[in-house]
């Protein structure tokens, strides 16, 4: 076994890593840029090395900084996590020539698979079912439209070295093809320095379900089930669970068996990944096989209790594998949430920023329920625009999906985050969503049930009724704290105080009455009296109350008003108020929200990469006024309402912050 490996990554998934050579007493070297100087990946490895400036391709992606590195501080191996190096069989075979272990599959397995083209007809020579399509090159818009046309509307345009969601495109129809082409084509020349494009058919109301593999250097293959990944926003995964609500144990049988024989093809050892795409019907279609260690590898550790990372440096030593296909059983459930550093509300752009709270829930296990946090960064990091803006992978086991699931919730309600925008609120909102619930799904889930974009959740009659209850009393403990701070005005108006409110929320009011008994609060409200606890205090920003018994996790923040209340996705702002003084604010007049809809604001710190009007123009709703990149995303900016053109402020190749005006109408 080594001694000391080396994680050629950053963020959460170098202290994944971290943690399981820790373990097995293997010492850790950790690599860094200039912006990660303080990350938590260097804080926990035992020694750390400086490769370079903050953008990748500075640091992290240059081969001969690391394995410098493994040099000067004896690393007998690497763990190249996922993304950066770890899909370059050039990497591989160079770690090689110096002696160096790769834990990951070898030079051959990750050519074969690294490219979707290449690894489709491999894959279709082993008789794995394949998605319909062309398997050879694009050469131009028009080729795009002609070969389209054949294999039949919808089809999904690909980068042949695509990854991570990028530089994929749909097309319903010739247009659309032709645009698609054009985008997809540039998104892999900036993202993958390789713009070889293909096109396959689109399979309508797919689910997402891949299958783990574990392959050693005898001849051993064995397989984990599956996970299904259909919550997906641009083609990337947000949430992912195991084992599949979808898959029968025939299904599940046949696909791990495909997945073995197109290992085997490749003589494939560590662990990695065969994505399938599977229609309404269960027949199932081969996407692309991930050579390396998956995001969500979470899942299937808490459902077959195997450390995949363990198991890869012990193949990279060169054992056996322990287990067989008998010894793997699956049992309860997990999710996982991917907790992004973007916008859910303006179509999920990244946010930056510094972490200024970052509390995640408590890591828990017990016999029915688990709560794991993989996270790289800690309160009072830096989220920068370098790297990608997952955050934190929160994971849930339970007996049972709708216990994972409920424990999810729970779990997103009490997770702080400040300083930058982040999804928690539409990830814990997804958690009550009866579709998600009765997991009836489809990779255009958010798109379906989203179709004007994410809003905050709507409360139903019966949250409105908690919210109401918790707000007053909230409301009621504040006061009493301001109270107790000024004395003088303490008597005068406790004497006067009948507990009543008015509570304004979701723009409804109601009247709760509060009446405090030896801690805790008889809360009247419709007629209904409840009773509940809290040990909230002001300043705090999670409460856990108490309602008649049912616990019920909210986000607070205090205002000079009233109260922000967060909880399943709702962001409600609610007024507590005597009854006075609401009387006295329903005649004063509200005040407006400016009118922003004549401008097109930059929606995400970018670069603008073309300006697709003039002046003068005349524009329909739809159509494209500009593109902008940012984290290697090329984003169309579409007119919201037809109009005219009135002036234009930025150019291509500028670099916008958020919110910047990019252009005026009449
Ligand atoms: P998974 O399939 O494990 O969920 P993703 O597709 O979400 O992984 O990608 C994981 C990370 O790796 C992302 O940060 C993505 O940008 C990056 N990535 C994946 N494939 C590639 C690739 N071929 N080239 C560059 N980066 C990639
Ligand atoms: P990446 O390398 O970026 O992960 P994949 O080929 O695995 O690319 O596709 C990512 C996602 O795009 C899939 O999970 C699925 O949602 C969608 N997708 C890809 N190909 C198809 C297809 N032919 N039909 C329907 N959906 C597809
Ligand atoms: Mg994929």
């Amino acid at each position: 076994m080594f001694d000391k490996i080396l994680i050629a990554n950053r963020g959460e998934i170098a202290c994944r890593v971290i943690k399981t050579a820790q373990k097995m007493g293997i010492k850790t070297v950790a690599v860094y840029s200039d912006a990660d100087k303080t990350a938590l990946h260097v804080q926990m490895a035992d020694e750390a090395v400086h490769i370079g400036a903050s953008p990748a391709s500075e640091s992290y992606l240059v081969m001969d900084k690391t394995i410098q590195a493994c040099k000067e501080t004896g690393a007998q191996a690497v763990h190249p996590g996922y993304g950066f190096l770890s899909e370059r069989a050039e990497f591989c075979s160079r770690l090689a020539d110096e002696g160096i272990a790769f834990i990951g599959p070898g030079t051959r397995a990750i050519e074969a698979m690294g490219d979707k083209i290449t690894s489709k007809k491999i894959a279709a020579e082993a008789g794995v079912s394949t998605v319909p399509g062309h398997m050879d090159l694009i050469s131009d818009a028009e080729h795009a439209v002609q070969i389209a046309s054949e294999i039949g509307y919808p089809v999904m345009i690909k980068a042949s070295a695509g990854g991570g969601g990028k530089g994929m495109r749909i097309a319903w129809n010739d247009d659309e093809a032709r645009e698609g082409f054009a985008r997809s084509k540039s998104e892999a020349a900036s993202s993958f320095g390789d713009d070889r494009i293909f096109i396959e058919k689109f399979i309508v109301e797919p689910r997402h379900i891949e299958i783990q593999i574990l392959g050693d250097g005898h001849g051993n293959v064995i397989h984990l089930a599956e996970r299904e990944c259909s919550i997906q926003r641009r083609n990337q995964k947000v949430i992912e669970e195991a084992p599949s609500p979808f898959l029968d144990a025939e299904t599940r049988a046949a696909m791990g068996a495909q997945s073995i024989a197109l290992a085997k093809a490749v003589d494939y050892q560590s662990a990695g990944t065969v994505e399938f795409i599977v229609d309404k019907d269960r027949n199932f279609y081969f996407l692309e096989m991930n050579t390396r260690l998956q995001v969500e590898h979470p899942v299937t550790e808490l459902i077959t209790g195997i450390d995949l990372v363990e198991q890869m440096i012990r193949v990279a030593a060169g054992e056996k594998l322990a287990l067989s296909q008998d010894d793997v059983s699956i049992t309860g459930w997990a999710i996982e949430s991917r907790v992004y550093a973007e916008d859910p509300y303006r179509d999920f752009v990244p946010s930056i920023g510094r972490l200024t709270r970052y509390r995640p829930p408590v890591a828990t296990v017990s016999d029915d329920k688990i709560v794991r946090n993989d996270t790289g960064v800690y309160e009072g990091a830096e989220i920068s625009m370098f790297y990608d803006p997952m955050i934190a992978k929160l994971c849930t086991w339970a007996p049972s999906r709708l216990a994972a699931i409920d424990v999810m919730g729970d779990a997103l309600d009490r997770f702080e985050m400040d300083g930058i925008t982040d999804n928690i609120n539409f990830l814990s909102a997804l958690m009550e969503h009866p579709r998600w619930r009765e997991g009836r799904l489809t990779t255009g889930f958010i798109a379906e049930e989203f179709p004007d974009g994410i809003l905050p959740a709507v409360p139903d009659a019966a949250q409105l009724h908690d919210m109401a209850q918790i707000a007053a009393v909230l409301g009621h403990i504040c006061e009493a704290r301001k109270n107790q701070i000024s004395g003088a005005r303490f008597d005068g108006h406790l004497r006067h105080d009948d507990g009543m409110r008015v509570i304004r929320i979701a723009g409804q009011e109601c009247r709760v009455g509060v009446d405090v008994k030896s801690g805790t609060f008889a809360v009247t409200l419709d007629d209904q009296t409840s009773k509940v606890e809290t040990d909230w205090s002001p300043g705090d920003s999670v409460a856990e109350v108490q309602i008649d018994r049912k616990t019920i996790v909210v986000q607070v923040q205090t205002h000079a008003s009233g109260l922000r209340l967060r909880h399943r996705g709702m962001d409600l702002k609610v007024d507590v108020m005597r009854p006075r003084v609401a009387d006295l604010k329903r005649i004063l007049p509200e005040k407006e929200e400016a009118d922003l809809s004549n401008l097109l604001l930059c929606p995400m710190p970018g670069l603008v990469v073309s300006i697709n009007v003039a002046e003068g123009d005349h524009v329909d709703a739809g159509q494209i006024l500009a593109v902008v990149e940012a984290m290697k995303m090329e984003n169309a900016l579409r007119a919201e309402k037809s109009g005219v053109i009135k002036k234009i402020n930025a150019a291509a190749g500028d670099s916008l912050a958020v919110d910047a005006v990019i252009l005026e109408f009449e």
